[in-house]
């Protein structure tokens, strides 16, 4: 059942609700995170713990509770809820202001944590793979709105997935503001080609995701090699295979691209592979 956390206060859906003065609903202002439980077990809670730390310090927010204390709430979230597969979105925003934009107006951030489920695409196109477009809205500037900040502003994102929608497709991939390839709307890319695999460098202004980090270790262990290089759109046409990797989204592979079917258009054995190792790591830790 979905069990909600706001303030030091526990709800159900009904009635789980924020102020319409907080800053996180009129500016956007506010970091959150996306993490998965498997059979019980919260999936790499203290790498996630660190981003969502980080990020509210890149936008100079201070979160009034310690990492342990923000772990147990979670934890003790997830025990409520009943669910042993289920998805966790911490949020910390500015908090409750005025309708000015000052966040000093905001003496105290909002804490919430929200257990549920989540599926972005049916189950079948983990096994098909995905339709892919690229987006027309580029993924914002590093030093506009960087990236790397898991922030409240997913507005381009939720525009390039609209971009998808209409276009018919799985979903959208994001140019950054030099034309190279970023990320998808929620999710990282990877290309292989020849056996190595390759993946654009935080540097060039995409968010450090977890599962991307599982997936760099787990191919290495393969025995692939793992390359993080700035991609163009020719690299994912011509790729034997791509997948995209999220905390949602898992990993999920890419039988097109632009309307050319990757590799063989269909799931290639290494992306088989590395998902295979995903749910093996993913059922050692939990
Ligand atoms: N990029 C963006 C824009 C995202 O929202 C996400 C989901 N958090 C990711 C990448 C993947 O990150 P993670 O594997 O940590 O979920």
């Amino acid at each position: 059942m979905a069990t909600i956390w706001i303030d030091g206060e526990w709800h159900d859906r009904a009635s789980a609700k924020v102020s319409v003065f907080d800053h996180g609903l009129l500016y956007g202002d506010g970091v959150f995170e996306g993490i998965r439980v498997y059979s019980g077990k919260v999936f790499r809670l203290r790498e996630h713990l660190e981003r969502i730390y980080d990020c509210a310090k890149a936008i100079d927010l201070t979160i009034p509770i310690a990492p342990d204390e923000f772990g147990r709430i979670i934890e003790e979230a997830v025990r409520r809820s009943g669910l042993q597969e289920a998805y966790i979105r911490p949020i910390v925003t500015r908090g409750v202001g005025d309708l000015g934009i000052d966040p000093r107006k905001c003496p105290k951030p909002t804490v919430i944590v929200i257990v549920d489920g989540i599926s972005i695409w049916p189950p079948e196109r983990y096994e098909q793979g995905l339709s892919v477009i690229t987006a027309g809205t580029p993924i914002p500037h590093r030093e506009a709105l960087s990236p790397r900040v898991k922030s409240l502003n997913y507005l381009c994102h939720a525009m390039a997935k609209l971009e998808a929608n209409n276009a018919g497709a799985d979903e959208a991939l994001m140019l950054d503001s030099s034309g190279h390839l970023a990320e998808g709307t929620g999710q990282n890319l990877f290309v292989l080609k020849r056996n190595v695999l390759r993946t654009p460098p935080l540097s060039a202004g995409i968010l450090a995701g977890v599962t991307r980090g599982a997936v760099m270790e787990l191919a290495v262990a393969a025995g692939i090699s793992v390359r993080e290089e700035l991609l163009n759109r020719f690299d994912v046409y011509t790729a034997d295979e791509a997948f995209l990797t999220g905390t949602a989204s898992e990993i999920a592979p890419i039988r097109s691209y632009d309307g050319r079917p990757i590799g063989s258009g269909k799931r290639g054995p290494v992306t088989k592979d590395l998902m295979a190792r995903f749910r093996r790591l993913v059922g050692s830790e939990a």
